[in-house]
Order: C-alpha cells, then structure tokens, then sequence
C-alpha cells in the first residue's frame, strides 16, 4: 500500500502524534458504551408511522371482496387479486398478465424460485438442475449476502463478477455465459443496486437481455427490490428488462421480483414476481401444490391505500424526506473525514437502501471489528461477496436508514475514526 498524499506530507514523529490523537478519540468514544446497529437496511421508526392509516383500511363492517366478487375472507387466488396485479404491473412495467402476487417477502419468492428450479429445471431447460452435475450462478459483486446465501445452500456455486458504475462487468460476464452452460442464472440488483446504489445502464440491460448464452435456461434473477425507492427528484432511470428480454427474442429469460417491504412494512408487505406467461404457467401448476395463495387481505389493504401510482409517488416521497437528510449527513461526514485522504472511496446512490465504502485493500475487515469493539455494528465484512469473501477485503455496507441522525453521526464519526486507524497502521506497518 502506498502512502496516500495526505499521510505522506506527515512527517514521521506527525504521523505518530496523528495516530495517537485518533487512537485517543477512539478510546473516548468506547468508554461511552455506545450501543448503534447499522448492519441491515431496515427502515426507521418514522418511515414505518407513515403506512399506519392502511391498517385502518380493512374494517369488519367492510364488505372484504374484490372487483370481481371474489370473497377475500376465503380460500382462493393461488397468484393474488386482479387489483394487486394491476398495481404491480404499473411499478414493475409488465403487463397484468405477467404478475404473481405472493406472500409477504420477495426474498421468499425468490428462495422458492431457485428451489424450483433446482428439484423441476425451468421451461425451456428440460433437466432440473439438481439432478446436474454442477450448476453455476454469475454474482455481480459487492451484491446483496441473501442472494449469495441461497447459492450458498443450494450447492449452487458462485462466480464473482466485479461491478462498474453501470451494472456487473458485461465483457466477463457475456465471455462466461457463452463459454460453460453450467452457469444457470445471475443475480441482479438493477436500481440503486445493495450495496453501491447504482442503476444499471441501458446498455447493462440490452446486453444481459441479448447475450449468447451456453445454457438454454439460463435465467435473469432481476430482484428490483428498489425500484420506486427514490432519494431525488431526479430518480435513475432504468430501462425496462422485460421489454429488453422480448425484443431480444429471450422472453423467457428475466424473472422480476419487489415487495412492498420498505414501502409500507417489512415482513407484512406484499411480494411479486414478474416473468413470461410461458414463465408463470409452469410457476402456477408448482404452486399450486405448495399453496392455496397468500394473503388477500392484506392485498386489498395495500390497494385500498395505493389506489394508483400517483399514491405509491406520494408515499415515497413521504420516505424520501425522512432519509434522504440520513444519507445526506453519511456522505458528508464522510467527505469531511476522509475526503482528503484517499484511504476511501463511496457512491452517492440517487434512491436505494445503502451507501458502500470501498477502503484500502485488506482493511475492511479490522475496520467492522474495530467499530464493534466501540459498540458501533456494521454489516459483516466480506457479506457483500460470494462466500462471505471479499477478495479485496474493502467493502463495507452502510445502512443510514434506522439509526436517529443523532446515532447516525456518531456511528459515521466512529467508523471515520477505524478507517483512519487501521489504514495507517497498513501504511505504517
Ligand atoms: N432484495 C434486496 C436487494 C434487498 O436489499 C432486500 C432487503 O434488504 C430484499 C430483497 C428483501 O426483500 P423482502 O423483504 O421482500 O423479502
């Protein structure tokens, strides 16, 4: 590791005197026993306060049935009311017919997507992928640790794929895809993508859409978990891969999923998946078996407070004010403490969950254990990796959302303070 310009205008005893001067802030910091969680993207408090009026949408004097008659108190509805579908098609640019409502985490939907896959293959594919030899998933990384923890218990093993500013590296990835048709799918963050927040391009899009690949099943796992989830008035725009994938002629090859985790509550949202017709009628005849559908009440409650987009806009713009000054205050602490450094490097997402710091090589993973160690708790190092391996060790994922900006401050200045500390104790040796 070289001397960053800032360190090396130190001379050697003002360099000493720096690292004793941190070490000591450090110190004060870990005798207040603080006690702050950034590790996941949850939301805060006040962002859960703002769905609390559509618990009062669904009443026992009201008459709980669906446009089409249908009683929502019953069983019934293996994919989800013709109203969720409509809204779902609106947010995810697929048409009504494309959609499969499910139950209450996108996160499951996709677990069960892979499981499928894995014990009956895919349409188009023929033999399901257990029963091969070896199946392969491409992991644009840093990403998000749960899609990498389902590879991870399916024996599915993961190839990283180094993310530009623009989406996954397309050269390796469509070099790979061309070349081995054990390679089954790839996991894709498009919008303001865990953990950089970064939207993929259009040209990302065509290229995943259009690409030549050895297996004949191969599949998009298009998790646009954050799709609607703005910071700005000027929102990222990503263009549409449903569209992309039929005018490739790959219809089949992308399968989208959201919720409304982090629209109204997280583990009592509405999940969806979107995909083909071709796609969804093998999808049905499977669930059909697991499920008589998900909930149907708590559809109509979520359409009942979203009776169109411009309601979901209005929300989240609801959730855009109470976060954006979070991100706001991580991306200026950051600038301030270690903007002159060069011993750090982070995105400033437009929308999305999180903020990613890339550090030194090898220091990510001291860094998390030192901030620990003064009660500060981040996302494990190496998390955002296949494996929970960062082979650069340097990723660390900031989640703003939860943490009060008073916690927030304090847990960013800690954090500063541990990037400062291990990177010059690399630097010095
Ligand atoms: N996908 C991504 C990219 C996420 O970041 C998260 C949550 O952090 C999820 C999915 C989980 O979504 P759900 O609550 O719908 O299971």
């Amino acid at each position: 590791v070289d001397f960053t310009a800032f360190f090396a205008a130190l001379g050697q005893e003002e360099l000493n005197n720096y690292y004793v001067k941190l070490q000591k802030e450090y110190d004060d910091y870990k005798s207040q026993k603080l006690s702050l969680d950034m590790s996941r993207g949850k939301p805060c408090p006040e962002q859960l306060d703002i769905s609390m009026e559509m618990l009062d949408l669904v009443k026992s004097s009201d008459s709980l049935h669906a446009a089409d008659g249908t009683d929502l108190r019953n069983y019934g509805g293996l994919d989800g009311i013709s109203e969720a579908k409509e809204l779902f098609a609106q947010i995810l640019g697929v048409s009504a017919k494309e959609v499969l409502i499910g139950g209450n985490s996108s996160l499951n939907m996709m677990h069960d997507t892979i499981a499928r896959a894995m014990l009956h293959g895919v349409p188009g594919g023929g033999t399901a992928w257990g029963k091969l030899p070896v199946v392969k998933f491409l992991c644009p990384s840093p990403g998000y640790d749960r899609h990498f923890a389902i590879c991870e218990l399916f024996q599915i093993e993961m190839i990283t794929i180094r993310m530009t500013n623009e989406g996954p590296d397309m050269d390796a990835v469509e070099k790979l895809v061309s070349e081995d048709d054990a390679i089954k799918g790839i996991w894709c963050v498009p919008k303001y993508s865990n953990p950089d927040g970064i939207t993929y391009s259009d040209e990302v899009v065509d290229r995943l859409a259009s690409m030549k690949t050895k297996a004949g099943d191969f599949r998009i796992i298009w998790d646009d978990a954050y799709t609607i989830h703005h910071l700005t008035d000027q929102p990222d725009p990503l263009k549409n891969m449903m569209d992309a994938c039929k005018a490739a002629g790959n219809p089949d090859r992308v399968l989208q999923f959201a919720s409304t985790s982090k629209i109204t509550f997280p583990g009592s949202g509405v999940a969806v998946m979107a995909a083909s017709e071709n796609n969804l009628a093998a999808i049905r005849k499977q669930l059909s078996v697991q499920t008589i559908g998900p909930d149907k009440i708590n559809q109509l409650r979520h359409v009942r407070f979203f009776p169109d987009m411009n309601a979901v806009h209005h929300h989240m713009k609801k959730h855009a004010e109470l976060i954006k000054p979070k991100f706001d205050l991580v991306i200026s602490l950051l600038e301030a403490e270690l903007g002159d450094k060069q011993i750090a490097s982070w995105h400033k997402p437009n929308g999305g969950y999180f903020i990613s710091l890339n550090t030194l090589d090898g220091c990510a993973k001291a860094i998390v254990a030192m901030a620990a160690g003064a009660g500060v708790t981040l996302t494990k190092a190496g998390a955002t990796y296949p494996y929970g391996k960062d082979p650069q060790d340097r990723n660390i994922r900031i989640a703003p959302t939860y943490p009060s900006l008073t916690e927030l401050k304090t847990a960013i200045q800690v954090l500063c303070l541990c990037v400062q500390i291990v990177s010059l104790e690399k630097v010095m040796g």
